[in-house]
């Protein structure tokens, strides 16, 4: 501890502390154990989904329905963090900025962490879960179950939301590249075309390594491999239709 401390009392001490920009790298171990801990949210998001279909599928509409309420609530505890998340970030901000508001950060993170806690309870059901993938994941799983070759209907009612509609479209379980039934696949963030694991990224490298069109037909997006994610969604309705006996001959629709 500095010596400008040595003759005070650990009271005194606490006065007189204030978040200094050195104090900045401990704030961010705080980001690394949280995300952490939303990996962790997600991955139970990932088992409800999984157990509600089961159930589903056992027409335990009840249990299917308490499910639904745990994810919900994994989705609000994902969001807490997220608002814990801002404001270590407004902090580190108001002691980088040296403006002598954050003091020792405790006052400044309850006020600001208060409002933004505020702020999400105000947030109606459409925003706080429609919108979260894992939500309408959970919700795709359990509609594929007694519908399986039928659109899932728009979450949102009033459709005001384009981004969901893509779940409301049937889309095709076969990779473009192989004609196969997709294989770890991998989502375009940009085009929300799928692909096979394997033969996109073989494209990519026959393609000179870097980038290639999406082979999509009349998708001209240019895709790189840090533009696609691990579509966990399209890995289990693919698990679905095999389960199923639908063979990879079958008929689908491609999103728009
Ligand atoms: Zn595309």
């Amino acid at each position: 501890m500095a010596s400008q401390y040595e003759d005070m009392t650990p009271d005194a001490v606490m006065e007189s502390f204030k978040l200094q920009p050195l104090h900045i790298r401990s704030i961010n171990s705080l980001f690394d154990d949280s995300d952490t801990a939303i990996n962790h949210l997600r991955r139970g998001m990932n088992e409800t989904s999984d157990v509600a279909g089961d159930l589903e599928e056992l027409a335990q509409s009840d249990l299917r329905d308490d499910l639904e309420a745990c994810d919900k609530n994994l989705i609000d505890f994902e969001n807490i963090i997220k608002c814990q998340q801002d404001v270590l970030s407004m902090l580190q901000e108001a002691v980088l900025s040296n403006d002598g508001n954050a003091g020792d950060g405790t006052a400044f993170y309850d006020q600001s962490l208060r409002a933004a806690l505020s702020d999400y309870s105000k947030k109606t059901a459409a925003e706080k879960y429609h919108k979260h993938e894992k939500y309408a994941e959970f919700k795709e799983i359990v509609w594929n179950v007694s519908h399986p070759n039928e659109p899932m209907p728009n979450l949102d009612t009033n459709e005001e939301d384009d981004d969901l509609v893509v779940s409301a479209t049937r889309r095709s379980l076969k990779c473009p590249i192989t004609q196969e039934w997709l294989e770890h696949p991998l989502t375009s963030k940009l085009c929300k075309h799928t692909f096979s694991s394997n033969a996109i990224k073989a494209l990519i490298r026959r393609n000179g390594g870097t980038d290639v069109e999406c082979p999509v037909p009349g998708c001209r997006q240019l895709l790189t491999l840090s533009v696609f994610y691990d579509d966990t969604l399209m890995e289990r309705l693919v698990a679905q239709a095999k389960e199923r006996g639908e063979t990879n001959e079958d008929e689908f629709h491609d999103v728009e």
